[in-house]
């Protein structure tokens, strides 16, 4: 069993469950209820908050902004993202810096190169370190790379300073587990596991009705839900971060922290759900 905390860069410990943000932030209907699960999160535990300038067109950014008024700013492990195309010279500082003031803060936690587009990855490091020099980051990381692109980066001047590969990692999806995972493991970089609910089951049919799932569910008194977060951060230096809008699904997902798997439990779900045992392309949405 995986202790519930995952280090960045071996200096900030944060629990092994935070909170997303994708498809908040388009529904100003919405925007007082996601505020508010974001808030509830925080006070129970969950202040890694995980956003992106792409989600809502910056939106999601500022319903993070809006929660984190009222003095949560220093609670809160602050994570953005940017697009592959802003990934470097100057276009990277004018969208972290639009981050920033949507955020409503100075500096971000840590800030991911989205996914890999047409900026070599030598030239994201470096506007990286800018950043970091600038004041407007702390550490830097990266999204969606595979086994191979974590190779190439890490070989790059500055690129082994990368502090966590945030990639889709869920019960019905576990390709990283054939090297992708250990090797992270390895280096002591943090996972972060994005779609951890497989977006509420969407993404894989039946995983939230599974047999295995529901009887482990049942045994706990709990959840599917908290299952499926459970098995996810039960891998070492693993953090799962569900996106979850409502005050009672945050609460769920927060007492997820406590559940321990058995030994027996995690065979069963591994029977349910087996890991490839060869190299799989890692999978996205
Ligand atoms: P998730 O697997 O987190 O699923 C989100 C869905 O699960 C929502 O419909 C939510 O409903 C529901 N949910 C949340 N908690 C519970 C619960 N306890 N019981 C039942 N249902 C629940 O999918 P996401 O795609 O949102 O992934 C999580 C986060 O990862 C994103 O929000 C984003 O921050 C990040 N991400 C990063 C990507 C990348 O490329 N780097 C790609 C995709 C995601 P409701 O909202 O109604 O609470």
């Amino acid at each position: 069993m995986a202790d519930n905390n995952v280090v960045f860069a071996g200096q900030v410990s944060q629990p092994a469950i935070g909170q997303g943000t994708w498809y908040m932030g388009e529904n100003a209907r919405l925007r007082q209820k996601e505020v508010d699960a974001l808030r509830a999160g925080i006070d129970l535990g969950l202040t890694l908050i995980d956003t992106a300038e792409m989600y809502a067109d910056g939106g999601a950014e500022e319903v993070v902004g809006e929660a984190l008024q009222g003095g949560l700013r220093d609670k809160v492990f602050l994570v953005s993202k940017v697009y592959p195309w802003n990934a470097g010279g100057k276009k990277a500082i004018a969208a972290c810096e639009a981050s920033l003031r949507r955020l409503k803060t100075e500096v971000l936690d840590l800030y991911l190169l989205h996914w890999r587009g047409n900026y070599s990855l030598a030239e994201t490091v470096e506007v990286m370190e800018t950043l970091i020099a600038q004041g407007k980051i702390r550490r830097w990381g990266v999204s969606n790379l595979d086994y191979s692109d974590m190779q190439e980066l890490i070989r790059v001047r500055g690129g082994d300073a990368c502090a966590t590969n945030q990639v889709l990692y869920h019960l019905g999806s576990r390709g990283i587990e054939y090297d992708l995972l250990p090797w992270c493991q390895q280096q002591a970089i943090p996972v972060m596991a994005y779609c951890p609910l497989a977006q509420a089951g969407r993404l894989r049919d039946g995983l939230l009705e599974n047999s295995a799932v529901r009887e482990i569910a049942a045994a706990h008194n709990v959840s599917a839900a908290q299952i499926l977060l459970a098995w996810v951060i039960s891998h070492q230096g693993v953090i799962a971060i569900p996106k979850a809008s409502s005050v009672a699904h945050v609460q769920e997902n927060a007492e997820a922290l406590n559940i321990t798997l058995s030994s027996e439990e995690l065979v069963l779900l591994d029977n349910a759900f087996p890991a490839p045992g060869r190299k799989t392309p890692l999978d996205v949405v």
